[in-house]
C-alpha cells in the first residue's frame, strides 16, 4: 500500500482563480477598494487604541486611470505592510488578514467595520490585470516595499522609496479588459458599489464656483477653483440612530438612492438589531407605479457599506420585494450565491425579523395617525393582501392594520366592522353578513338597493381580494362575505323584509311559468320574491359560490384549476311580484307582447349588471327604439 499526499500546484490554481473565482470580472475593483477601506478603519483602530503612533488625519481612497500607460491606481492612505506583511498576507492565497486582524482584535475591533473575509480578494485584480504591482508603506517605522507578479505565481520584492503611509496598487490592465480604462466604466462601477463606502473614494477633479466677495461687481466672475471629486456618501442614513433622523432626512436619502424616483415614498422602516444576527437598513413603502422603469429600482443589499446585490430573494419575503431601500449585514458574505442563501440559517431568520418589523411598523402607523394611515391605504393594499395571504406570521398581526374600506370611503377595521353590523347584518343562521362591491360602476344598482336598506357596503377592488375573503372566512367561523350582486344579499332582505305578497300563491306560480317559458332555463334560476313595490321588478344576481369559483379557476392561471376553464354562466333571476310590471306581466293576455315585455325587462336587468354585450346588446337597442317611435 502506498499512501501520500496529493501534490497540488499552485500553478494550476491561479488560473482556476482567475477564471471561476468571481463571475463577475468587475468586482475586482469592489475588492480592491474594499482592501483600502479595511486598511484605512484598521489604522483608525489602531490609533483610538493606541496602538499606532501615525496621525490617522482625514484619509481618502483614491481612483486614478492612466489611460495612455493603461494602467488603473487604486491609492489608500491605510495601515500599510511592511515586506514581511507582504510575504505574509499577501503571498499566501487564502490567507485572509482580515480574518486574523478580527481574531486579534476580538471584541474592540467587532465594529470596526472590517468587510474582508476569505483571502482571496486581492487576487480577483488578476481577473482585468496582466500584472499587478502594490507599493506600499507601513505606518510603522518599517521601509516600504515593492511588491510585482505578472499573473504566474512567481513574484518580486523589492524595497521602495514611498515615504508616504499607504499602500498604491497598479494595475497594468490586459488587453481583454480595456474597457476598465474607461472613465464612464469605472464611474459606474463606483457609483454601483460604493456609493456609500465608510472612507471618502476620489475619483478625478471638478470645478466649484467660490461664491462672489461681498460688494464684487454685478457682471463680475465667480473665481473657479479645483476640487477633489468624491464620489461616495460615507455615512448614509442607515448607518445613523433613527433617533439622529428626521423625515426629511429619510425622504433625502431616499432620493439620493433613486435620483430618477420623483414620486415621494409613503413612509420607511428603519431596521436595527444586533441579535441574534447584525442588521441595519432603512425600508420605503413606495407609491406603486405602472411604469416599469420604476419596478427596476430594487431594495439593495449591502455588507458592512459595500454593495453586494440587489437581488434579495430569500433575504427579504417575497411580498415585501416591492418596497425600495436598504439592508446592509455584515453576516451576508461579498459573493453571496443562491446556495449559499438557502443554507444558511441566518437568513431565514432575516427574513422573518423583516415580516415582524414591517408588521409592527403598520401597527403603530395606523396607532398614531388613523387620519394618514387611511388615506395611505388604496397604495399599499395589494403588498399588505399579498403578504397576509402568503405569511402566515404576518397575517397573524395584520388584524391590527388591515382596513375595510366602504363604497363611501369609511375605513373599518374587522373588529369595528363587525360591531357596527352585528345588528342589522345577520343571516337566519346568525352568521354575519359582509357586503361588499368589487366595482362601482357597474355593480352601481345594487350597491344603491343595498344602502337604500341601510346596509354597510364595502368597497374590495384588488385582484387577489377572492382569495383574502376565502382565508377571512376560513378563519372566522361566524362571518360570511357577499358581493352586492350575490344571491345571499335576496337572503338578507328576504330575512328583514316581511313583505307581504300583493299576488296569490296561484299568481304568483302562473307568474313564474310565463317567465320561465322565455327565458333560458339553463342560465336563469327565475325565483319570485315579494320585495318593496318600488323595488326594480328583475334583478339579476350571481350564486356566491359559483362567481367564487369562476374568479378562482380565471386567477389560478393556466387552464384555471381542476380544469374549470368553461365555468358555466349561472344567474339568478329575482323578480319582484309586488312591482306593477309583475301586475301587468300577469295580466297580459296575448303571448307575443307578454314574452317580448319579459324579454326587454330580462335586457334591461342584464344591462344594468353590465352583462348585456354584442349582438344582444344591439337587438336590445333597436326594439327599445321601435317601442319609442
Ligand atoms: P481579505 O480582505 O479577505 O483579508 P484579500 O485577499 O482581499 O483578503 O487581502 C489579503 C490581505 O492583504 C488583507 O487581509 C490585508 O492584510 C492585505 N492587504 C490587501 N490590500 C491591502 C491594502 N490596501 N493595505 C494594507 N493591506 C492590504
Ligand atoms: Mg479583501
Amino acid at each position: 500500500m502506498t499512501t501520500g499526499k496529493i501534490n497540488v500546484s499552485v500553478e494550476n490554481i491561479f488560473p482556476l482563480i482567475k477564471k471561476f473565482l468571481y463571475s463577475d470580472h468587475e468586482i475586482f475593483l469592489r475588492e480592491l477598494i474594499s482592501n483600502a477601506t479595511d486598511a484605512t478603519l484598521k489604522l483608525k483602530h489602531l490609533a483610538s487604541i493606541g496602538e499606532s503612533k501615525s496621525e490617522y488625519g482625514n484619509p481618502i481612497i483614491e481612483v486614478k486611470i492612466d489611460k495612455e500607460g493603461k494602467k488603473l491606481h487604486i491609492i489608500d492612505q491605510g495601515l500599510g505592510m511592511s515586506a514581511e506583511e507582504v510575504e505574509k498576507y499577501i503571498n499566501q492565497i487564502a490567507f485572509s488578514g482580515a480574518e486574523e486582524f478580527l481574531e486579534k482584535y476580538k471584541d474592540s475591533a467587532k465594529d470596526s467595520g472590517v468587510i474582508g473575509h476569505f483571502g482571496l480578494g486581492f487576487y480577483s485584480a488578476f481577473m482585468v490585470a496582466s500584472k499587478v504591482e502594490l507599493i506600499t508603506k507601513s505606518h510603522t517605522d518599517a521601509p516600504a516595499a515593492h511588491w510585482t507578479c505578472d499573473g504566474s505565481p512567481e513574484f518580486t520584492l523589492v524595497s521602495s522609496d514611498k515615504t508616504t503611509r499607504g499602500t498604491e496598487i497598479i494595475l497594468h490592465i490586459a488587453e481583454d479588459s480595456l474597457e476598465f480604462l474607461e472613465e464612464s466604466k469605472i464611474g459606474g462601477l463606483l457609483s454601483k458599489y460604493n456609493k456609500f463606502m465608510p472612507i471618502p473614494i476620489k475619483f478625478g477633479t471638478k470645478t466649484e464656483q467660490l461664491p462672489l466677495p461681498e460688494g464684487a461687481e454685478k457682471d463680475a466672475k465667480p473665481e473657479e477653483i479645483e476640487v477633489d471629486n468624491i464620489i461616495n456618501n460615507p455615512n448614509p442614513a442607515w448607518t445613523k440612530l433613527p433617533t439622529e433622523l428626521t423625515d426629511a432626512d429619510y425622504k433625502s436619502f431616499y432620493r439620493e438612492m433613486y435620483p430618477m424616483q420623483f414620486e415621494e415614498p409613503l413612509f420607511h422602516i428603519h431596521l436595527n438589531v444586533d441579535y441574534p444576527f447584525n442588521l441595519t437598513g432603512i425600508l420605503y413603502f413606495p407609491k406603486l407605479s405602472s411604469d416599469m422603469q420604476m419596478q427596476k429600482d430594487k431594495i439593495q443589499l449591502y455588507q458592512n457599506q459595500v454593495y453586494v446585490t440587489d437581488n434579495v430573494e430569500g433575504i427579504v419575503p417575497e411580498f415585501l420585494t416591492m418596497l425600495k431601500g436598504v439592508i446592509d449585514s455584515p453576516d451576508i458574505p461579498l459573493n453571496v450565491s443562491r446556495s449559499y442563501l438557502q443554507a444558511d440559517g441566518n437568513v431565514k431568520k432575516i427574513s422573518n425579523y423583516i415580516t415582524k418589523k414591517v408588521a409592527d411598523k403598520l401597527k403603530s402607523l395606523i396607532t398614531e395617525n388613523r387620519e394618514d394611515f387611511e388615506k395611505k391605504w388604496n397604495d399599499i393594499k395589494i403588498v399588505l393582501e399579498y403578504g397576509m395571504l402568503s405569511e402566515p406570521k404576518f397575517y397573524e398581526k395584520s388584524a391590527a392594520f388591515t382596513l375595510y374600506p366602504t363604497v363611501d370611503d369609511t375605513y373599518f377595521t374587522l373588529e369595528e366592522l363587525k360591531e357596527k353590523v352585528k345588528d342589522t347584518q345577520t343571516d337566519k343562521n346568525g352568521k354575519l353578513v359582509v357586503l361588499y362591491a368589487s366595482n362601482k360602476e357597474a355593480q352601481h344598482s345594487y350597491i344603491a338597493a343595498a344602502k337604500d336598506k341601510g346596509y354597510q357596503v364595502l368597497l374590495l377592488d384588488s385582484p387577489i381580494v377572492s382569495h383574502l375573503i376565502q382565508k377571512l372566512e376560513s378563519d372566522n367561523e361566524n362571518l360570511t362575505f357577499v358581493r352586492v350582486d350575490g344571491d345571499a344579499i335576496d337572503k338578507l332582505i328576504e330575512k328583514e323584509e316581511t313583505q307581504i305578497s300583493k299576488l296569490s300563491d296561484e299568481e304568483t306560480e302562473t307568474l313564474k311559468t310565463a317567465i320561465e317559458a322565455v327565458v333560458p332555463k339553463e342560465k336563469y334560476s327565475v325565483q319570485l320574491e315579494a320585495m318593496d313595490s318600488n323595488a326594480a321588478p328583475f334583478m339579476i344576481t350571481q350564486p356566491e359560490f359559483m362567481r367564487r369559483m369562476k374568479e378562482m379557476s380565471q386567477s389560478g392561471g393556466g387552464g384555471g384549476m381542476f380544469g374549470m376553464g368553461n365555468f358555466p354562466e349561472m344567474y339568478n333571476l329575482i323578480v319582484n311580484s309586488n312591482s306593477e310590471f309583475a301586475t301587468s306581466l300577469l295580466n297580459t293576455k296575448d303571448e307575443t307582447v307578454k314574452a317580448n315585455l319579459v324579454k326587454q325587462a330580462l335586457d334591461l336587468a342584464k344591462l344594468s349588471q353590465g352583462l348585456l354585450k354584442g349582438e344582444e346588446l344591439t337587438a336590445f337597442v333597436k326594439r327599445s327604439f321601435e317601442t319609442i317611435k
